[in-house]
């Protein structure tokens, strides 16, 4: 059975930079379901942010770290205090971890460690193979916790409770932080995007002169001003999804949309209690289209969910075909201990799950090739991931880090990590895009 979400408490001392440093940490481990908790006692461990400038600050560090150490027992210590770990093992040999300054990646593996994320395989809101973190110019934006929706093949709701949005000027002040410490591009998610704002009735909060409300359209716009790639993941297709496509076309925000539909028939989407009515989407995403040409959408889909007949897969595939996806992602349906699909109806035999994600793969291929290929020849920007000698790996605005594909980009100049490029498209494969900057 999976456990309830891990609880963390942080506490984060020093400069500004440090400040920084804790706010990557902590978005990042909320995109991971981490639960934050203000008291040491209680939670399943304790990071430490520390600071090593002057001697007074080492010594409330350690303070810090003693403190820590007498109410949880479970801490990892980071920050400036880390360069010198021989100090902390000194006065603290049971310390879990001790990592250095901006090592964001050793402090997540090393809580990963410790006290392991709550995982759902359909619907983990980041890469399988955890965060990145490396990459200091993408980080993901978590705007909500928990979910009011109900779908059977999910423990979320049961794990995390109902949803609670974070008010809006507290996750635009940490957008603007992350921008400032040189993130290019915010990946937006929750477990249910669109619905961002429901519990508090859009409740409006204060940032800068003004007062935002608790509102999907209204977020995104005030994100869309603060100079970076702003990416939308997790968002299900309601009414309102309509208004955010103008600032796309505008280009405010990247025309991408992430939207688990996870299957189109409806007697399979009716015994998933998905959110979303699925009968006009199709009409949807034209008129989307229509507004926003450049517009990419990726999804997940779910095959052989308990009670999906060859008709209903059938019925997904014709819907593949119309709605020419350009990501797509697909599971074989595996029961999750304690969701209530494994009781509705006899599983479906495992090499039928099989062939049916064999058929699904091949018909979205065909898709994809399709929409990649008429990219060639075009002028498009592109952000670079991983610079390389001569050529380097990067992503349009179509793809987002991990989950979609990369374009391949020949540049007679050096590039760094972050640097959006414009790239001309030469030619396309199955799954990716390679260039030459220009
Ligand atoms: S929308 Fe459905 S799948 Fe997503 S977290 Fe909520 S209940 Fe789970």
């Amino acid at each position: 059975m999976n456990a309830p979400a891990p609880k963390i408490s942080f506490v984060s001392l020093g400069c500004p930079k440090a400040l920084v440093d804790s706010e990557r940490i902590i978005t990042q481990l909320r995109a991971q379901g981490y639960e934050l908790t203000k008291t040491h006692d209680g939670a399943d461990l304790v990071i430490v942010n520390t600071c090593g400038f002057l001697d007074s600050a080492k010594a409330e560090s350690l303070g810090a770290i003693g403190e820590a150490m007498a109410e949880n027992g479970k801490v990892i210590v980071t920050g400036c205090m880390g360069a010198e770990p021989e100090q902390i093992r000194e006065r603290f040999p049971g310390v879990l971890a001790i990592t250095g300054p901006q090592q964001y990646e050793s402090v997540l593996a090393a809580v990963n460690e410790a006290a392991p994320p709550s995982h759902d395989p359909f619907i983990d809101l980041v890469p399988e193979q955890g965060v990145k973190l490396t990459p200091r110019h993408y980080a993901y934006l978590k705007i909500s916790e928990g979910c009011n929706n109900r779908c059977t093949f999910c423990i979320i709701p049961k794990l995390r409770g109902d949803l609670v949005s974070r008010p809006a000027g507290d996750v635009l002040r940490e957008a603007e932080r992350l921008v400032k410490a040189g993130v290019k591009e915010i990946l937006v998610i929750s477990q249910d995007t669109s619905a961002y704002g429901v519990d508090v009735k859009y409740a409006a909060s204060a940032w800068k002169d003004r007062e935002v409300r608790t509102r999907f359209l209204d977020l995104s716009r005030e994100l869309g001003e603060l100079g970076a790639w702003v990416r939308l993941h997790y968002v299900y297709p309601y009414p309102h999804v309509d208004e955010v496509i103008p600032l796309m076309a505008e280009g405010k925000i990247l025309p991408y949309l992430d939207i688990p539909f996870q299957h189109a028939s409806p007697s399979v989407l009716k015994a998933m209690r998905r959110p979303g009515n699925q009968e006009k989407t199709l009409d949807r995403i034209r008129k989307w289209r229509e507004i926003c040409p450049d517009l990419a959408i990726r999804s997940t889909f779910i095959v052989g969910f308990p009670g999906e007949t060859e008709q209903d897969f059938q019925y997904l595939l014709d819907w593949l075909a119309e709605a020419k996806l350009d990501r797509v992602g697909c599971f074989r349906f595996e029961p999750v201990a304690g969701a209530p699909a494994n009781e509705i109806a006899d599983p479906i035999p495992q090499e039928v799950k099989d062939e049916r994600w064999h058929r699904f793969m091949k018909a979205q291929q065909a898709v994809s090739a399709r929409i990649l290929g008429s990219k060639v020849g075009r002028r498009v920007q592109a952000i670079v991931d991983a610079p390389g000698p001569t050529v380097s790996k990067g992503r349009t605005k179509w793809d987002a880090p991990e989950i979609d594909g990369s374009v391949y980009i020949a540049s007679r100049r050096p590039l760094r990590a972050g640097d959006i490029v414009t790239v001309k498209i030469e030619r396309a494969d199955a799954y990716d895009l390679h260039g030459i900057a220009v």
